[in-house]
């Protein structure tokens, strides 16, 4: 069976509601804690955020780094990404004391591009933002994707923007099929699709799969 004939599993729209500015800042957050890092540690450390009443450019601006690397410990790497999450907050309060809800309303490419140039801050972890913050079309390719994709019996293309092109020239531009096909690409490597010894027999895609593993 060719790729081409492969079909995502069971789609369902979800609910995807108007976002706060605290919801905003808190998923650029995220995308910024969960580089090398599993999403569990990323919400022990979002939830030290919070709780320390830090969820906000200005306040991670405003706190001595020892505050935060205590914060952000659980995510790893933390002194690193206590750099980048800082830096990042500086230049929105510099660039763009409008807010996110502002900064985030412009041209995609435009704000994809100045995403892309801040250190740190890379394609999957400026999709992320543009996708679930921004509300912007873009389709996050991160390991799971090339991990189920590449097994399916798509090239296994390095490039990020390979993979993105497949998508993106695949589907209709619509934030909430992106934003749900993610979450299930994300499901089915969890439950099904693992690293090491793939559960085929039990996943949803094993008759249209090549298991190219
Ligand atoms: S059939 Fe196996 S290799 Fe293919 S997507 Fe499912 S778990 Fe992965």
């Amino acid at each position: 069976m060719s790729p081409g004939a492969c079909r995502p599993p069971v789609y369902r729209r979800g609910f995807h509601g108007p976002l706060s500015a605290g919801a905003r800042f808190e998923i650029c957050a995220g995308a910024i804690l969960t580089q090398n890092t599993a999403w569990r540690s990323v919400e022990r450390a979002l939830a030290a955020l919070s709780g320390g009443a830090l969820m906000t450019p200005a306040k991670i601006a405003g706190c001595g780094y020892g505050r935060l690397y205590r914060a952000l410990r659980p995510s790893g790497y933390y002194r690193q990404k206590a750099r980048r999450l800082k830096d990042f907050c500086r230049y929105i309060l510099k660039e763009h004391p409008e807010g996110l809800a502002g900064w985030f309303s412009g041209n995609t490419a435009r704000l994809r591009a100045e995403l892309l140039s801040l250190k740190g801050i890379g394609p999957e972890t400026a999709d992320s933002m543009l996708l679930y913050a921004a509300g912007k079309p873009k389709f996050v390719i991160d390991a799971y994707t090339r991990r189920i994709f590449a097994r399916l019996g798509f090239p296994p293309w390095r490039e990020y923007g390979d993979w993105q092109r497949l998508f993106e020239s695949s589907l209709p531009p619509d934030i909430r099929l992106y934003n749900e096909y993610h979450a299930l690409i994300v499901g089915l490597g969890k439950d099904y699709c693992k690293k090491t010894a793939p559960l085929c027999g039990k996943c949803p895609l094993k008759n249209f799969c090549l298991k190219n593993f």
